[in-house]
C-alpha cells in the first residue's frame, strides 16, 4: 500500500462507510422511500347522484377520471393545458412553454430524442403505476440507474489527492473492497481478530474475502486486476471519503431513490398518461380548461372556468368535484374550502424542482466511454447528471445535464441561455466532447411553470393527510400531496391519492342526501 494509513485512521474512516454512517444512509434513504400506493380499491354500488368533476389531469386527476368512469360515474375532467400528464411532461421537439415572468422556449431536438423533465424512473416496487402500465398497454423498459462504468469527479479539495480527476466508480468500488478485505484477512492471518467460527468457518471466511476483494490468493494482498481497469489501486486513504463512498452499500433498500431495478416507459414519461387518455372517453377530457372558481352549497358545485383557446368563460356544474391540482395553485384559487383545509393546503411546499437537457449530435459518452445509462458522481453545481437509458447507439441523444430539487444560487433568474452555459462549463470538466457536440438544450424551472409553480409535493404524508384529504362537503383535494401510503414526490403518490380520492368521494356519495 503506498499510503500512511494508520489504524486509527482507518477504524475512524471505516466508520464512514459502516457503522454510525451506515445509520444515517439508512434513514436518509427511509426518508426518501417510497411505499407502494397500497391496494387498489374494490368498490361497487351506483349512488344516484354522480355527477363528478375532476379538476386536472396530472396522473391523479387520470387515475381518478379512469376508475370513476369503472364505476359508471357520470365525470368530467378539466385540464387547463393543451396536454395531459401534468409534471410527466415529455418535452421533445415543438414543446414550449413561457416562463412565468419570463422567456419562451421552443424544444428543436431532433425528430425522435425527449427528455422527461418532471418524473423519469419508477422503483420496481411502484405496482401502482407500474400495473397501469401493463393495464394499459404502455410498454416499459429498464432504467440504467447505475452503471459501472459511470464517472466519479469532485472539484472541492476535501475529497483529497483524488480531487478534480476523472475516476471510474468501478475503479472506486473495487479498491475500496481490495483494500477493506485485505486489511480484514490480514488481521485474520494474525490472529487478530476474536471471531467465535469454527477454524474451517474461518478458512471460508478468508475464501471469501479473498474472492470478493480480487486478493492475491497466495499473499493475500490487493493489486491492480484486469476487470477492474488499468493502472495501480487508488490508496484507501484517497478513496476512504465521503465523496467517493456515499451510496456504497451491500444492498439498496428497495425504494430508495438508488434502487437498482428502475423502469420507464418506452418513448418519454408521459406515454403513461396518454395511455389514461386513450382509455378514458375522449368526451371526458376538456383540455385547455383553466379553472377560475370553485363555489359548493347545499346543492351542487358550480366550476368556472375559461377555454384558453377561445377566450370565453364557462360554467359547469357537478355533485361533487374533487381538485387534483398542485397546492400551490389551490392556494390561490377562488374556492370556498373550509379554512383549516385552505391552511394546510398554503402549508404545503412543493419542490423548487429544475432538470436541463442538452440534445447532442453525438453519443460520445457511449462511443467514447463506454457509458450507457447511470449518473455522474460529482461535486459540480448540477445535481444530477445522467445518460439517457433509450435508443442506445443511435445517431444522437439527449442528456440530462442538470436536475435539482433546490435553488442553485440564482441560477433560476438567469436569462435561459446563462443557464445552459454554466450547464455547459461545468460538465465540460468531465465530459470535453459536449462543447463540439452539443446542438441544443431545453430548460425547465417548475417553480415559473404556469399551472404547476413548484415541483413534487414535499414533506411527510402522514402529517398532512389528516386535514387536506377530508372530504368538505362536496369538495375533495385528490393530488399527490395528500397521498395515504407513499411519498408524494412520486408518481406512486399520486396513484395512491387518486384511489384514496376514489374511496372517500364514493362512500360519501353512497350515502346519499348532501350534508
Ligand atoms: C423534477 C421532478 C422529478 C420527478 N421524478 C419522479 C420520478 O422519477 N418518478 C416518479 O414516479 N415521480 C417523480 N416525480 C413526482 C411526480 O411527478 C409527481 O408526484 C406526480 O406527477 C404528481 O401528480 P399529480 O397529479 O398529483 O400533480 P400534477 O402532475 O401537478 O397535476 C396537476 C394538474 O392540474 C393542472 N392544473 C393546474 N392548474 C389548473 C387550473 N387552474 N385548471 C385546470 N387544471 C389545472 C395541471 O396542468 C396538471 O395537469 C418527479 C417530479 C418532478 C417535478
Amino acid at each position: 500500500m503506498q499510503t500512511q494509513l494508520t489504524r486509527r485512521t482507518f477504524l475512524e474512516r471505516l466508520g464512514v462507510v459502516g457503522g454510525s454512517s451506515l445509520v444515517m444512509a439508512a434513514m436518509q434513504s427511509w426518508d426518501l422511500m417510497a411505499g407502494q400506493a397500497g391496494t387498489r380499491p374494490a368498490l361497487s354500488g351506483r349512488p344516484e347522484r354522480r355527477k363528478v368533476v375532476v379538476l386536472g389531469a396530472g396522473t391523479s386527476g387520470l387515475v381518478l377520471g379512469y376508475e370513476l368512469g369503472k364505476l359508471g360515474y357520470d365525470f368530467r375532467i378539466l385540464e387547463a393545458r393543451d396536454r395531459v400528464g401534468g409534471l410527466a411532461w415529455t418535452v421533445r421537439r415543438g414543446s414550449t412553454h413561457t416562463e412565468i415572468g419570463g422567456e419562451k422556449q421552443v424544444c428543436t431536438f431532433d425528430n425522435g430524442l425527449y427528455v422527461n423533465v418532471g418524473p423519469w424512473r419508477i422503483p420496481y416496487i411502484h405496482t401502482g403505476i407500474l400495473n397501469y402500465c401493463r393495464e394499459l398497454g404502455v410498454p416499459v423498459e429498464a432504467f440504467a440507474n447505475y452503471a459501472e462504468e459511470n464517472y466519479c469527479y469532485f472539484e472541492n479539495e476535501a475529497a483529497g489527492p483524488l480531487a478534480g480527476k476523472r475516476i471510474r466508480r468501478r475503479q472506486v468500488k473495487a479498491d475500496l473492497a481490495g483494500h477493506v478485505n485485505e486489511l480484514l484477512v490480514k488481521a485474520l492471518d494474525q490472529h487478530k481478530l476474536d471471531l467465535a467460527l469454527a477454524p474451517e468457518d474461518m478458512a471460508r471466511l478468508v475464501e471469501f474475502l479473498v474472492q470478493s476483494g480480487f486478493l492475491d490468493p497466495s499473499d493475500h494482498t490487493y493489486k491492480a486486476f484486469a476487470v477492474r481497469g488499468p493502472g495501480d489501486p487508488y490508496p484507501l486513504s484517497a478513496i476512504l471519503r465521503p465523496e467517493f463512498t456515499r451510496g456504497i452499500s451491500s444492498i439498496i433498500p428497495a425504494g430508495d431513490v438508488a434502487t437498482l431495478t428502475m423502469l420507464q416507459p418506452v418513448g418519454g414519461m408521459d406515454q403513461i398518461a396518454k395511455g389514461f387518455e386513450r382509455a378514458i372517453e375522449p368526451s371526458r377530457i376538456t383540455l385547455n380548461a383553466d379553472v377560475q372558481s370553485v363555489h359548493q352549497d347545499d346543492h351542487g358545485v358550480q366550476v368556472v372556468y375559461v377555454d384558453t383557446k377561445s377566450g370565453h368563460r364557462k360554467e359547469l356544474h357537478a355533485d361533487y368535484v374533487v381538485l387534483c391540482l398542485p397546492m400551490t395553485i389551490i392556494a390561490k384559487l377562488d374556492v370556498n374550502l373550509s379554512p383549516d383545509i385552505m391552511s394546510a393546503v398554503r402549508a404545503i411546499r412543493h419542490s423548487d424542482s429544475a432538470k436541463v437537457g442538452l440534445s447532442m449530435r453525438r453519443r460520445f459518452w457511449e462511443e467514447d466511454d463506454q457509458i450507457f445509462g447511470g449518473h455522474l458522481y460529482s461535486d459540480l453545481p448540477l445535481g444530477e447528471f445522467s445518460y439517457p437509458s433509450n435508443d442506445y447507439f443511435t445517431k444522437n441523444g439527449v442528456l440530462l445535464g442538470l436536475y435539482v430539487n433546490g435553488p442553485l444560487g440564482n441560477l433560476g433568474e438567469q436569462p435561459v441561455a446563462a443557464r445552459i452555459e454554466h450547464v455547459l462549463t461545468h460538465a465540460s470538466k468531465v465530459h470535453p466532447q459536449i462543447r463540439k457536440e452539443f446542438e441544443s438544450a431545453y430548460a425547465v424551472w417548475w417553480r415559473r411553470v404556469t399551472y404547476s409553480e413548484g415541483g413534487y409535493a414535499a414533506g411527510s404524508a402522514m402529517a398532512r393527510r389528516g386535514v387536506t384529504a377530508r372530504m368538505d362537503n362536496r369538495l375533495l383535494i385528490g393530488s399527490a400531496a395528500t397521498t395515504p401510503h407513499s411519498q408524494p414526490d412520486w408518481q406512486e403518490g399520486a396513484v395512491s391519492a387518486g384511489w384514496q380520492a376514489l374511496t372517500t368521494l364514493h362512500e360519501r356519495a353512497m350515502r346519499g342526501t348532501a350534508v
